[in-house]
């Protein structure tokens, strides 16, 4: 997740609450407020109809009287808005289901009512009008649908706006025959493999439309902005009216300006790849009322672009791009087992919030994983230069064995935990993402491992080991016995300046501009890692068995001050060496290398 670069994101449920509220009502070219509109005394025949197809088109699990607790939450908000005229709703017996598919933005259920059999439609305004070739009056009688056409759709643009989910309902009475047909067996289901959904879907007379009001959830307005200052783009992608989507992505947002591009899944269906990699380069762009299928389009056409592409998706429709896409991310609260299965990532609680956090925690952990490495890295080359000089040269053995493991296992132990276990820092401090997959160790840390933090560890090393043997009246070519005090004394000067060298190498290996001071100690862990560090010195060199299982010596104390002054020397040089990559590389400062 660290190293994404795009998100795509859902709208309903991850950029807004899906806590659904049914707002309005549009009867009879007149729009209400929903509480406003039937009243249970003298509702008319038409309007009873209404309720009923609200009430009925649903694909909730349910004995006809409870209500479920599972489900569609915004089929579950509409049958519990039409639940409350229960009283005044004749009986219906539900005899078949056409599920809602994204493909066709709608959903159908064949209903007896009072011996009558009802096909009653809901779905996406546009789709429900395009089926429609009549209208239900107020009193229950068909009319015509021509002259109301214009003022439905003008209408569900206008709540769209508003930023409403808005559902239109339709109607049809289906005689006997056609029932038998479409509904063979007792199969309670009607599947599209057996049965044409279009053939049973059509002439149908128009109800009205129910506006929902979905509010966007409070967090994603400050998640948006931390991605925009991290470098990570957000596109929106909905099956949702592109006015809705605007809507949420302004507010959001998403999009700093109203006229921002929203392209429909009907305008992409015409494009070419060229098209879209076109778009695609605009700063804000969005989709609505695209299927699940274009939804992969865009991930792959954003993957050609060399973006880390994160998509979000909750339907069984979703799984491909799920599937394609570098992070597909599913919903843990809303989305099908389908959808998770695809899934590198399920998101419990279905917030877009969490996704940014996840993507800041991901890029805080790689770069922990890099900055360990680094660290355990540069301890290795004053480990091995000493024993390659040692082959080559007529000098004692700079360090031992037992004393290399003692750093390896030992000293670096807890500093490098400590590396591994900063926290993520905020996203402006981590610079834009990576473009192409990076591996955790590249050449740069690997330079800056060994030619540069390994050096000066070297430098400290061996300039220490020669500088204990010549106190100790050591020529240059003598020889040197094994294990005797003045080889002792120089491997553990050696020894003493590798520890205190990485002992200020983990500050430096730290993802903070602060070498020394406040912040650069606030991580408790490398604290502690250091002062135990330090302490083990004299005990690695006082205390008799340690002095005899790692051969070292006491050293002449005036070391000291030639280890200060490398440890300081390294300390400044490093700051030079970070001024001069900000300026000259700004944009890759934020990395490690
Ligand atoms: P979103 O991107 O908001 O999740 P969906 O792909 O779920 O959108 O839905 C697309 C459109 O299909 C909705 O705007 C709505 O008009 C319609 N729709 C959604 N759910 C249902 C349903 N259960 N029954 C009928 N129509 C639906
Ligand atoms: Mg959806």
């Amino acid at each position: 997740m660290g190293s994404a670069t795009v998100i795509c994101t859902d709208k309903t449920g991850t950029l807004t609450r899906n806590e659904l509220r049914v707002e309005n009502v549009f009867w009879q070219s007149v729009s209400y407020p929903c509480e406003e509109w039937c009243n249970k005394a003298n509702a008319a025949d038409g309007k009873i109809l209404f309720l009923c197809a609200i009430r009925q088109a649903h694909a909730l699990d349910t004995g006809e009287n409870s209500m479920p607790a599972a489900g569609d939450p915004l089929e579950r908000v509409l049958v519990g808005y039409a639940r409350q005229f229960d009283e005044i709703l004749p009986m219906a017996q539900r005899l078949a289901e056409i599920p809602f598919d994204d493909s066709r933005r709608r959903q159908s259920v064949i209903v007896n009512i009072k011996n009558d059999i009802w096909l009653l439609c809901k779905g996406a305004p546009e789709v429900i009008t395009g089926l429609c070739d009549s209208s239900v009056h107020d009193d229950g009688k068909i009319g015509p649908f021509e002259k109301i056409g214009p003022a439905i759709a003008e209408q569900a643009g206008r709540y769209a706006e508003s930023g409403a989910k808005v559902l239109g309902y339709a109607c049809r009475k289906i005689d006997e025959a056609e029932l038998i047909a479409v509904t063979s067996a007792d199969a309670k289901v009607i599947d599209d493999r057996f049965v044409n959904p279009a053939e049973i879907e059509k002439n149908l007379a128009f109800l009205g439309l129910v506006t929902l009001a979905d509010p966007l959830r409070d967090e994603v307005p400050a998640a948006v902005d931390k991605c925009r200052s991290a470098g990570l783009r957000v596109i929106m992608i909905t099956g949702d009216h592109p006015e809705t989507a605007r809507y949420v992505a302004c507010r959001s947002g998403i999009f700093s300006n109203e006229r921002a591009r929203m392209v429909t899944g009907a305008e992409l269906e015409h494009w070419s790849d060229t098209q879209l990699q076109l778009a695609l380069s605009l700063d804000e762009i969005g989709f609505a009322r695209v299927h699940a299928i274009q939804k992969l389009r865009i991930v792959r056409a954003l993957q050609q672009k060399k973006e880390i592409v994160a998509v979000t998706g909750d339907g069984v429709n979703d799984a491909p791009a799920l599937h394609g896409a570098h992070i597909g991310i599913a919903m843990g609260l809303c989305g099908t087992e389908v959808a998770r299965e695809s899934a590198d990532v399920v998101l419990l609680d279905d917030n877009f919030a969490s996704i940014v956090e996840g993507i800041r925690e991901g890029r805080g952990i790689f770069r922990n994983i890099q900055n360990f490495m680094t660290y355990i890295l540069s301890s290795n080359v004053p480990e091995a230069i000493p024993l390659v000089l040692y082959a080559l040269l007529p000098i004692p053995l700079p360090m031992s064995i037992p004393q290399i493991l003692a750093i390896d296992l030992g000293t670096d132990l807890v500093p490098a935990i400590g590396l591994g276990s900063e926290p993520a820092r905020p996203f402006s401090e981590q610079g834009a993402g990576r473009k192409t997959h990076r591996h955790i160790l590249t050449s740069g840390l690997l330079l800056k491992a060994f030619l540069w933090l390994g050096a000066w560890q070297t430098a400290a090393a061996m300039s220490l080991f020669f500088a204990t043997l010549y106190i100790d009246g050591w020529n240059w070519g003598e020889p040197v016995e094994a294990g005797s005090l003045m080889a002792r004394r120089a491997s553990t000067a050696a020894f003493i300046s590798v520890i205190c060298m990485q002992a200020a190498n983990v500050f430096v290996c730290r993802d903070q501009r602060a070498l020394i001071g406040r912040k650069a100690a606030a991580n408790k862990i490398i604290l502690s890692g250091v002062v135990i560090e330090i302490l083990l010195i004299p005990v690695f060199v006082y205390v008799p068995v340690f002095r005899d299982m790692l051969g070292t010596a006491p050293v002449p104390p005036e070391l000291i001050l030639p280890i200060s002054g490398f440890i300081f020397s390294f300390l400044i040089c490093e700051k030079i060496r970070r001024a001069i990559k900000e300026k000259f590389c700004p944009s890759t400062s934020h990395e490690s290398s």
